[in-house]
């Protein structure tokens, strides 16, 4: 099944798997270029639609969306729990904030977006100045598989919300996710505004070339690069959400106990596969033995298995990365406190704890993608914020402190902090997501992510003459005194 309105011109296909069990979950077309540039087509012709319903009709129809996913959420979790090996729970809690997100566009892009006015300066007191954002047209989003709802949410509401047709390219992994996703929109609201397209890395390039007016890439940093080449051909714009190799800081004051059981969660959870989960923890050396002991008691009762909490690892070539990881951290003469190498062929990673692992190696470095987590002692926090700086990437962060936590969150060098909980700001529909540097650029979620997918217009419309005409070959010298007195009076004056 496609949800394009062409027929593909390709009959090959492709299979998604359960990383559990190997068992096949779908077959799927792998889309070539040429229903890729009909999909997109199809996107063109929608958009036009779509923008004609206007803020109003587009929420209408947006919320009959979200009504039909909360309905059957259950289903879409239960598959994508199938296709990922998420546990069944986290399926749904990811759902639950994809249908909360999808509400809160709907319901507030008219409010960011729509024509507002705004002071036209002393200057030019003579006009009224007003500015609106306006959809781009066609977004292309792509998307990565280990949160495959929640994040292509990220933008694929805020796209729709804003007025565009979305193309959207889920990962290979989790493509029933990416029709589930295209399907009920359809059943919901009769027209392909969303469509899919599925297929591997070729498909998704095919998308970045077909003439979408952005391009919103969630995945690895490297794939976010050649993005962004295939992008700068015909200069269309992108997001990128890439990678994150997140800190979480313990400060002296902090609730030792909450802030282990939090480094567990975030390192953990979705068996480590969290762009902004916790990958490295830096402790204030008043607390470390005590956060140590806290962690070490927490993560020895966790087990990754079939079933568990911990599922396995979805992509059969990340378990490499994290043994690549683990092994180098050890031979450098880190130690693991919990967990250990990880055996060949192996798809459950179980939680590993390391500590006394050199701030240079891979482990506290590059994107680790599973359930292992560094702890490193610090003499204060000034140290623990200069060692969570100290990575090319800068997603999110997380610091634990009863009365520090706004200080040192403000001298992080992240997109986004949680103080005294986790990913907590993902959750939150007001709050812009995204990176810097490694991590990518541009915003999800928020006024910000409304406005990612839109252009602004601005309108400068004349209410009356201007006492000083300075736009005209009439201008004479004596307006131009007056103009240099009139400048100096509001900005030449006082003490230098
Ligand atoms: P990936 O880069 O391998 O693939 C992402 C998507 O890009 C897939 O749909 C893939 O088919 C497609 N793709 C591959 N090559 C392409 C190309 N040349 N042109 C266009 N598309 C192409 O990433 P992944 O393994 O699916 O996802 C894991 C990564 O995503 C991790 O690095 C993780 O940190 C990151 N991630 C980031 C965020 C965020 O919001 N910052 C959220 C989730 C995941």
């Amino acid at each position: 099944m496609t949800s394009t309105d062409a027929a593909p011109t390709s009959t090959q296909t492709f299979t998604s798997l359960d990383p559990a069990s190997g068992e096949v979950v779908g077959t799927h077309p792998i889309h070539s270029a040429a229903d890729v540039a009909a999909a997109v087509a199809t996107a063109r012709k929608q958009a036009e639609w779509w923008q004609a319903l206007g803020y109003d009709g587009r929420k209408k129809a947006l919320v009959r969306w979200r009504k039909l996913i909360a309905r059957r959420m259950e289903e879409l979790a239960a598959l994508m729990a199938r296709e990922t090996g998420k546990p069944a729970g986290d399926a749904l809690l990811e759902t639950a904030l994809a249908i909360d997100h999808l509400a809160w566009a709907a319901s507030h892009a008219e409010k960011v977006l729509k024509r507002r006015s705004v002071a036209p300066g002393l200057l030019m007191v003579n006009q009224a100045a007003s500015v609106e954002y306006r959809p781009l047209g066609v977004v292309g989003v792509i998307g990565p598989w280990n949160y495959p709802v929640f994040t292509p949410m990220g933008s694929i509401a805020y796209a729709l919300a804003a007025g565009n047709a979305v193309v959207f390219k889920p990962s290979e992994f989790t493509p029933g996710v990416g029709e589930w996703l295209a399907a009920t929109f359809r059943e919901a609201i009769g027209r392909p505004v969303l469509q899919v397209v599925t297929g591997y890395g070729e498909t998704g390039a095919a998308l970045t070339t077909a003439g979408v007016d952005k391009v919103a890439f969630t995945g690895s940093t490297a794939t976010g690069k050649r993005v962004m080449a295939a992008c700068a051909q015909t200069l269309t714009p992108v997001v990128i959400e890439a990678g994150g190799k997140d800190a979480l800081l313990v400060a002296d004051d902090a609730d030792v106990a909450e802030a282990a059981d939090a480094a567990l969660w975030g390192a953990a959870a979705n068996a480590g596969q969290t762009c902004a989960g916790v990958e490295r923890v830096y402790v204030h050396e008043r607390v470390y033995d005590q956060f140590l002991d806290e962690l070490v008691a927490r993560a020895e009762r966790l087990e990754a298995r079939p079933g568990g909490q911990v599922g396995p690892i979805t992509m059969p070539s990340q378990v490499e990365i994290i043994r690549r990881h683990v092994d180098d951290a050890l031979a450098r003469g880190g130690r693991a406190l919990v967990g250990g190498p990880v055996p060949e062929g192996a798809r459950f990673v179980q939680p590993t704890v390391l500590v006394d692992v050199p701030e240079d190696s891979a482990a506290v470095q590059e994107e680790t993608f599973g359930p292992t987590v560094t702890v490193t002692r610090v003499k204060d926090m000034d140290e623990a914020i200069e060692r969570a700086n100290g990575t090319r990437y800068a997603l999110g962060s997380t610091v634990f402190s009863k009365d520090q936590g706004m200080a040192i969150a403000q001298r992080l060098r992240a997109g986004m902090t949680a103080i005294n909980g986790v990913i907590s700001f993902a959750a939150i529909p007001t709050l812009p997501f995204g990176g810097v540097g490694d991590s990518g650029f541009g915003r999800i979620h928020g006024p910000d992510g409304l406005r990612e997918f839109t252009y602004p217009h601005a309108i400068a419309r004349q209410r009356f003459k201007p006492a000083i005409a300075l736009t005209t070959f009439r201008r004479t010298a004596k307006e131009e005194q007056q103009l240099t007195k009139v400048v100096r009076g509001l900005y030449g004056r006082g003490k230098r």
